[in-house]
């Protein structure tokens, strides 16, 4: 017989643990399938692939990106979530309670909540590695204003809104910032462009792609391809705005997702087209991607999650919940898993 859970929430990130937090406190019987480097991401997620976390509430000194995973992963544990390092590999059934799948066993749950990601999409080019966390990021706003970049040249790669943004953010800090477009049309919003177009401090440079980076211990130079002809450009910090891919892949089509492969949810909610199944974090979230919006949109689904399974609340995409007014009692339309002893 499958392992009965009332809470099973997949992904190992700030969102899955801050859904673990509050689940278990609920006293919803609660498994966190963390994942066994899932898409080469250790267990922690994102913030495992950086260093200093600067803008996380409660460390008015920053922390170390991995220490602050690990906090919450034991932050979970002690709450009296368990947690397993398996990566699932899929989830059956469109009605409560569901199958989840990993290598190594099968369980079911009676609401899933889906925090796995996304990974930010990078460039690989000489000292493209070798600057990564050196002057090389995928995340203006978490790194922008480090002492490396205050007042220097910077860029940033990519015409889409993110890439807009980004190069807007970071004139805060920058002596210039160049934003370097492979083609020569934005696919940005107008509104976002017109901002970019018509800000002083940014210099676009169309048609152009990075081959190389070189410095010492941190970045200093770029070397950029316009049209064949290769020249070089001083920058402290290249910023890569060039997409990310959402980990939502292995559900296969189990829930709705947007052209780019990103959970929908309903506005102000973690209720995606399945009821029963929440969405939380940078799987279903686009613009904002920070580690404190993930944790926020982790604690929504643990409430709306507990909502569901405890007062049979309705809750889908397009469909509403509010947790504060008295919910429908009629039964579901399939048998509850009962709480794990
Ligand atoms: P993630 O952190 O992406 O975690 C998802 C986890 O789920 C991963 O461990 C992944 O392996 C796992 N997973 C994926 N698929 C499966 C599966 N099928 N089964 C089981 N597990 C699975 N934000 C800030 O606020 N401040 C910062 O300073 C900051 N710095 C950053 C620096 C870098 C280099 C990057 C890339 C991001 C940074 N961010 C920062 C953004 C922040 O890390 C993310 O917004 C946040 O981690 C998203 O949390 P999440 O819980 O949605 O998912
Ligand atoms: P997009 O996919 O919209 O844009 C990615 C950009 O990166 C494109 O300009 C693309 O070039 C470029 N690019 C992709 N691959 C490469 C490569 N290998 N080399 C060089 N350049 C490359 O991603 P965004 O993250 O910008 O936006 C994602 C979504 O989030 C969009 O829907 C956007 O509207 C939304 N968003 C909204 C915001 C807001 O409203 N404030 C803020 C941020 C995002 P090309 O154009 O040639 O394909």
């Amino acid at each position: 017989m499958p392992e009965e859970w009332q809470i099973c929430i997949i992904g190992g990130g700030p969102a899955a643990h801050t859904a673990a937090i509050y689940a278990s406190r609920a006293s919803l019987s609660t498994l966190v399938l963390e994942g066994f480097m899932a898409n080469d991401i250790a267990p922690g997620g994102q913030l495992t692939t950086t260093t200093h976390v600067e803008n996380f509430p409660g460390f008015p000194d920053g922390v170390m990106g991995p220490e602050l995973c690990d906090r919450m992963r034991k932050h979970s544990i002690n709450q009296g979530a368990r947690v397993l390092s398996e990566t699932v590999l899929s989830v059956e059934g469109t009605s409560s309670p569901f199958r989840v799948v990993t290598a190594e066993r099968v369980i079911l749950a009676e609401a899933i909540i889906v925090a796995t990601g996304s990974i930010a999409r990078r460039l690989t080019f000489p000292g493209s590695n070798t600057f990564w966390n050196a002057g090389i990021s995928a995340c203006a706003v978490c790194d922008g204003a480090a002492p490396l970049f205050r007042n220097r040249p910077l860029a940033v790669i990519g015409g889409g809104d993110s890439a807009m943004e980004e190069a807007t953010y970071l004139t805060k800090y920058a002596s210039v910032v160049y934003l370097i477009h492979r083609r020569d049309t934005f696919r940005a919003s107008k509104a976002m462009q017109k901002r970019v177009l018509e800000n002083p401090k940014i210099k676009i440079l169309y048609n152009s792609t990075v081959v190389a980076a070189h410095g010492a211990d941190t970045l200093e130079k770029i070397t950029i391809d316009t049209h064949g002809t290769q020249s070089d450009l001083d920058v402290s910090g290249l910023f890569f705005a060039i997409g990310h891919e959402p980990a939502s892949s292995f559900l296969e089509g189990l829930v709705a997702v947007d052209d780019q492969g990103y959970i929908v949810t309903r506005p102000g909610s973690t209720c995606t087209s399945v009821p029963g199944i929440f969405a939380a974090g940078d799987v279903q979230d686009k613009r904002w991607r920070q580690a404190i919006t993930a944790a926020a949109s982790g604690c929504m689904a643990a409430l709306e999650a507990d909502a569901f399974i405890n007062h049979h609340a309705d809750c889908h995409a397009t469909g509403s919940i509010d947790l504060f007014l008295p919910l429908p009692l009629s039964p579901p339309s399939t048998p509850r898993v009962s709480q794990k002893n």
